[in-house]
């Protein structure tokens, strides 16, 4: 593997290594560790460790490289004195020693901008479902002249051939690889052959505030789709989709956010593993995604992923059912203004 796949492989496994001692030991009941952002949604002592985490491990191997990441030690040391100190306890647990201050530092190297080569870190996605004990992801891709390059995605709480929590790498030009917690090859994986449609399960998120339930629904309905919807959060619907455990992860803007435009740390990572697996992913419209467009993915609206074969009866499908969504929304060319976005 090229160094790029060993560094980024490792740095998520100690990312997951650091989920998973929080999850036992301060999540047991109670909200210790956790607080809420200033859009409301929470952040715990893991999205902070695992950020610091997998930041320092990038800088010590490619001490140039941009990295983008999700999270800031500002929101850290609003929380009080005593979050820094559970994150700083953690991250050590990993790393050996470093105070507090150098852990602050090691999550502010993730405020780059977006450039020719530079790296995207959700330290963890699908933050609710670290918190249910379901389903989250630590999700880190290298992007390099608009293209994802490479892509990782550890999920503690997936289960594959048999194991109960896999990563899963991809390297373009490359297959995806499937590992252990553990770091265990568990071989290639593939996406399902294409299904008959009637059968094909579509994976979306839990939340209803992140995509449209009722607008899948229709869509199942157009197919003929009898199988019932699986629900997870994070970017393990990617995994489950390039390992065949579904055929269509399906994001349509919900109602409520119909100008929201998605962040890169939350797909660039899936997105990858999904092609090198052997499926497609594209917006909902069938635009592929285009990654140069900032911290978003400005001139795209939802996301499309399936096994691929299926890909563009789904999307010609789905148009009829986007045109009567999205009226009253934004263009999808448009560029929602700063207000939208910060309201999305
Ligand atoms: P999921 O686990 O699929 O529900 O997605 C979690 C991600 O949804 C978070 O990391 C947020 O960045 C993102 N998110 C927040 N608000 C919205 C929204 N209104 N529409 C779509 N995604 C959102
Ligand atoms: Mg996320």
């Amino acid at each position: 593997m090229e160094r790029e796949g060993e560094v980024g492989l490792a740095a998520v496994r100690a990312a997951a290594r650091l989920c998973q001692a929080v999850q036992t030991t301060m999540l047991n009941g109670g909200g210790a560790g956790v607080t809420s952002k200033q859009d409301g949604s929470p952040v715990t002592v893991a999205d902070f460790g695992s950020q610091a985490v997998v930041n320092r491990a990038i800088r010590e191997a490619f001490p140039d490289d941009v990295i983008v990441a999700e999270e800031d030690s500002a929101a850290l040391r609003d929380a009080g004195g005593g979050q820094l100190s559970a994150v700083t306890r953690f991250v050590c647990g990993q790393v050996g020693f470093a105070d507090r201050e150098r852990v602050c530092d090691w999550i502010d190297l993730g405020a780059g901008e977006p450039s020719d080569r530079f790296w995207v870190l959700d330290p963890i996605d699908g933050t609710k479902g670290f918190l249910r004990r379901e389903q989250y992801a630590v999700a880190l891709a290298l992007v390099e002249d608009g293209q994802v390059r490479w892509g990782f995605l550890a999920c503690p709480g997936l289960s594959y051939r048999g194991v109960r929590g896999v990563v899963f790498a991809a390297g373009r030009g490359q297959e995806t690889q499937s590992f252990t917690l553990g770091g265990a090859p568990l071989g290639s994986v593939r996406v399902a052959a294409t299904p008959d449609l009637t059968r094909a399960v579509l994976v979306e998120s839990v939340e209803s505030a992140h995509t449209d339930h009722a607008a899948s629904a229709t869509l199942r309905e157009a197919i003929g789709s009898t199988a019932e919807p699986l629900r997870m959060d994070s970017q393990a619907k990617y995994a489950a989709v390039s390992s065949g455990q579904a055929d269509i992860y399906l994001r349509l803007p919900n109602p409520k956010t119909p100008n929201y435009r998605e962040h890169i740390w939350d797909h660039a990572a899936g997105a990858i593993i999904v092609e090198e697996a052997g499926g497609r992913v594209t917006d909902c419209y069938g635009r592929p995604l285009d990654w140069t467009q900032g911290r978003r993915l400005r001139k795209n609206v939802g996301i499309m992923t399936t096994s691929g074969r299926l890909h563009e009866r789904l999307v010609s499908v789905l148009e009829p059912v986007l045109e009567s969504m999205t009226r009253g929304a934004a263009p999808a060319q448009q560029t929602p203004t700063a207000e939208v976005l910060a309201s999305a």
